[in-house]
């Protein structure tokens, strides 16, 4: 690869700057980019020409009667540019293709074949996806894989049932040509919370067919060495008697207790079947869930208290069936005791969302707010 000089690299932080204020702005003039930077006002037209001749933005006419005349504003070119995002999930591998604005181009659904290799069904699907984005610029993907991921190298450390242990991703893709990020299904969540400004505290939960979590600690989410943070699902449970081995290789994890696979093994019946019962009044489908709920807020009671956290979010499918009634017996229970010093203020539930489409969108937030983080070798 060519070795970038300085003078290149002065350019190209010139340009991601531009892009960023612009994509954060949305309409902006010319005049006030100078004002937001040190840069000249012939460096912002020529990089700005640039950027129109490229296709990533566009000027648009905007009323503005204040400055007298009428210069053209600037905007990023949505329509034009595009990513993907990717779902593997132990069911099926869902992909999108959205604009840079998020509206959707195509979706893809495939059901998971144990005869067909996960690696060769994903490339499968992501060719099917820039094929479907022929004339846009694709601005990268992003994949969710539930499980330990590394992130940093894009390699699998430990997934549910998937067959992508040890096995990397990036490499995998590398064909492409095309940024691409891999990254745990909870984590992704967390960093695409948008809706949560609130508070910078929080952890959020995914109570499915196993127990994941993310922990967002001052704005940012908690990144550890083995990138294991927020495997809440590996916590110890002291109250139980009948201790269950467990995958990680610990004995009464909260998964083998709380996730839907232990309830569903515990009750002999789809978790589906349990919450009918449970919405017909059946005591014993009730005791079932207020047992679970106490499973989790034990350890979930500490974690608050050690982290002082001001939210905790839950999502998932027992969420989606249980609902409102789960997580009261859980703030429930989390109040009766956690010590009066905490900032906690409640739980909140996160649904009716698309993995794939926060994919896309941390594919396009990355791309114009993360470009620091980038090196240039
Ligand atoms: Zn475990």
């Amino acid at each position: 690869m060519r070795k970038i000089t300085s003078p290149d690299l002065m350019k190209i932080n010139n340009r991601r700057r531009i892009l960023e204020i612009i994509y954060t702005e949305k309409n902006i003039y010319r005049a006030q980019i100078a004002d937001m930077t040190n840069m000249s006002n012939q460096t912002i037209t020529n990089l700005v020409k640039e950027l129109i001749n490229e296709g990533m933005v566009e000027e648009i006419t905007l009323e503005n009667k204040a400055l007298g005349r009428n210069p053209m504003a600037l905007s990023i070119r949505y329509k034009q540019l595009c990513s993907i995002g990717v779902e593997i999930s132990v069911e099926s591998i869902n992909a999108g293709l959205y604009d840079a604005a998020g509206n959707e181009i195509n979706k893809l659904n495939i059901i998971r074949d144990i005869n067909r290799n996960v690696i060769d069904v994903l490339k499968e699907v992501i060719g099917k996806m820039i094929k479907s984005a022929e004339g846009l610029r694709i601005l990268g993907i992003a994949i969710s894989v539930e499980g330990i991921v590394d992130d940093r190298n894009g390699v699998v450390i430990k997934s549910k049932n998937l067959d992508l242990d040890g096995i990397n991703i990036l490499s995998e893709l590398e064909y492409l040509d095309i940024p691409v990020q891999i990254k745990n299904d909870v984590n992704i969540l967390a960093e695409t919370d948008y809706g949560r400004e609130q508070t910078n505290n929080y952890m959020l939960i995914k109570l499915g067919g196993g127990i994941g979590a993310a922990l967002v600690l001052n704005g940012n989410l908690l990144r550890s060495s083995n990138n294991a943070a927020g495997e809440f699902g590996h916590v110890r449970l002291y109250s139980v008697s009948n201790l269950k081995a467990c995958k990680c290789g610990q004995y009464g994890c909260l998964t083998t207790e709380a996730s839907i696979t232990a309830i569903e093994e515990k009750t002999g019946m789809p978790v589906e079947e349990l919450a009918r019962l449970y919405q017909s009044g059946d005591s014993k489908a009730r005791k079932v869930i207020k047992e679970i709920a106490g499973y989790i807020s034990e350890p979930l009671t500490n974690i608050i208290a050690i982290l002082d956290l001001d939210k905790v979010i839950f999502t998932g499918k027992l969420v989606d069936l249980f609902g409102d009634e789960l997580t009261c017996m859980l703030e429930e229970d989390i109040n009766q005791n956690l010590n009066k010093w905490s900032s906690f203020k409640g739980i909140d539930v996160l649904n009716d969302y698309d993995i794939t489409a926060r994919c896309a969108h941390y594919v396009v937030n990355n791309f114009f707010l993360k470009w620091k983080d980038e090196t240039y070798d």
